[in-house]
C-alpha cells in the first residue's frame, strides 16, 4: 500500500557486512533473513537511503551490536590510529558497495534527491566518534573531500573532543563533562566545511555546548524521547525544545532498548511503541523536526518491524495513528531532505 520512498538517519550495515561473526559473510546484494538491511529488502520496504555509520567497536568487543543496553563499561577511549585504519577499511567496503552499482555515496542535496527519483540506495558516508579522523583532527577536510559529510563527536565512549553517554537506564544524559577546546574547534570546522554534527550518543553538557557554538540546525540522528523510555541515550524534553528552537530534527531509533519504558531488549515490542515516540517528538519538535534514525543492523528491533522489508507496516501503523500524506512524506524522508540542505549549504 505505502509506496513511500524513505530515507533514514542511521544503519550499521558497513559493520554489519565487515565482520564475518555479525554478517556472517552475507552479501549486500543478496537477499538475506541475517541482519536488517541489503539491496534486495531496501527495495521492497522503500528504502531509498540514509546515512552509513562507521562505528570502530573496542577490539574485544566484535560480535556486540553497536546500541547495546548490556552491562558495559564505556570509559575506555580507544586508540585514534586504530580507530581511523579501522574507519578507512569501512569507507573502503562503502565504496566496493558504489562500484558494484545500486547504491551511490551522496554528497550533495541535488545527488540525494536524484538517487530517490532513480532508486538508487543514496548513502551519506558518517562517522560515529571523531576518533575515527585519527590523530590529527585536520583530516577532517581530507575526508570531506573524499564524502565524508557527517560526524558524531563521540559514539558511547570519551575522546579527545568530546564525551560519549555511557548506556545505563534510567538515567539522565547528563553523565560527565561537556567538549574539550578540541570539541569546540572541531565544531566550528564542521560548521565552516558543512559537516552535520550527529548529537546521538553525546552526553547532555556536550549537547549544551554544541547547542551553544554550533550555526547548524541541531541534529540527533537516533535517538528517542527521555519522558517516554528513560534511557541515558535518549533526549529530554529541553534537549527537544532546542533541537526545535534551531529548526533542526531528531530520528526516530528502533532499538528496543530505547523505546520500551522499561528500557528492556525484547523483541515482543509493538510498532505502537515507535509511533508513540513519533507522535511524542512532533508534540515537541514539530511535525518538521521528526524523521527516522532505524539502527537496523545495529540493534535489536521490534519483530512486528523485522528489518527494513517492514518499513510499509511502519508507514501503515503512523498512516491508522492519523498522518496523512503530507505528514508521512516528511516523516519518511522529507525532514532529513530540509535539514541537509540547510547544513550542507548545497
Ligand atoms: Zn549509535
Amino acid at each position: 500500500m505505502d509506496n513511500i520512498k524513505v530515507f533514514d538517519g542511521h544503519n550499521d550495515t558497513l559493520l554489519n557486512l565487515h565482520l564475518p561473526r555479525r554478517g556472517e559473510r552475507r552479501s549486500f546484494f543478496q537477499r538475506s533473513d541475517l541482519g536488517h538491511l541489503d539491496l534486495p529488502r531496501a527495495r521492497e520496504g522503500g528504502f531509498g537511503g540514509g546515512f552509513f555509520a562507521c562505528y570502530v567497536p573496542y577490539p574485544q568487543d566484535d560480535d556486540r551490536n553497536e546500541e547495546s543496553a548490556l552491562t558495559r563499561t564505556e570509559d575506555q577511549q580507544i586508540d585514534p590510529e586504530y580507530a581511523r585504519s579501522f574507519a578507512d577499511d569501512l569507507v573502503a567496503d562503502l565504496f566496493g558497495l558504489q562500484s558494484e552499482g545500486g547504491l551511490r555515496v551522496v554528497r550533495t542535496v541535488g545527488e540525494l534527491e536524484r538517487c530517490l527519483r532513480e532508486g538508487v540506495v543514496a548513502a551519506i558516508l558518517h562517522f560515529e566518534g571523531a576518533e575515527n579522523l585519527g590523530p590529527d583532527p585536520a583530516a577532517l577536510e581530507e575526508l570531506f573531500e573524499m564524502g565524508l559529510r557527517s560526524l558524531g563527536l563521540v559514539w558511547s565512549r570519551p575522546n579527545a573532543y568530546a564525551h560519549g553517554v555511557p548506556f545505563r537506564f534510567p538515567s539522565s544524559p547528563d553523565t560527565g563533562p561537556g567538549l574539550t577546546e578540541a570539541g569546540k574547534d572541531l565544531v566550528r570546522e564542521c560548521n565552516r566545511l558543512g559537516v552535520l554534527i550527529d548529537l546521538s550518543h553525546l552526553n547532555e553538557r556536550g549537547f549544551w555546548d554544541v547547542a551553544e557554538l554550533s550555526e547548524a540546525p541541531l541534529v540527533a540522528t537516533h535517538s528517542n524521547a527521555h519522558a517516554l523510555c528513560p534511557a541515558s541515550r535518549n533526549l529530554t524534553d529541553p534537549q527537544l525544545a532546542a533541537i526545535r528552537d534551531s529548526g533542526g530534527m531528531v530520528g526516530v531509533n528502533f532499538a528496543v532498548g530505547f523505546l520500551r519504558e522499561d528500557g528492556g531488549e525484547s523483541e515482543d515490542t509493538p510498532l505502537k511503541t515507535v509511533v508513540r515516540h513519533v507522535e511524542y517528538l512532533v508534540e515537541r519538535v514539530g511535525i518538521d523536526g521528526v524523521g527516522f534514525g532505524s539502527d537496523f543492523d545495529g540493534a535489536k528491533v521490534p519483530k512486528e518491524l523485522g528489518d527494513v522489508s517492514g518499513m510499509p507496516r511502519l508507514l501503515a501503523a503512523l498512516r491508522d495513528g492519523g498522518y496523512d500524506d503530507t505528514a508521512l512524506e516528511k516523516l519518511a524522508r522529507g525532514n532529513w531532505v530540509r535539514v541537509l540542505r540547510t547544513t550542507w549549504q548545497g
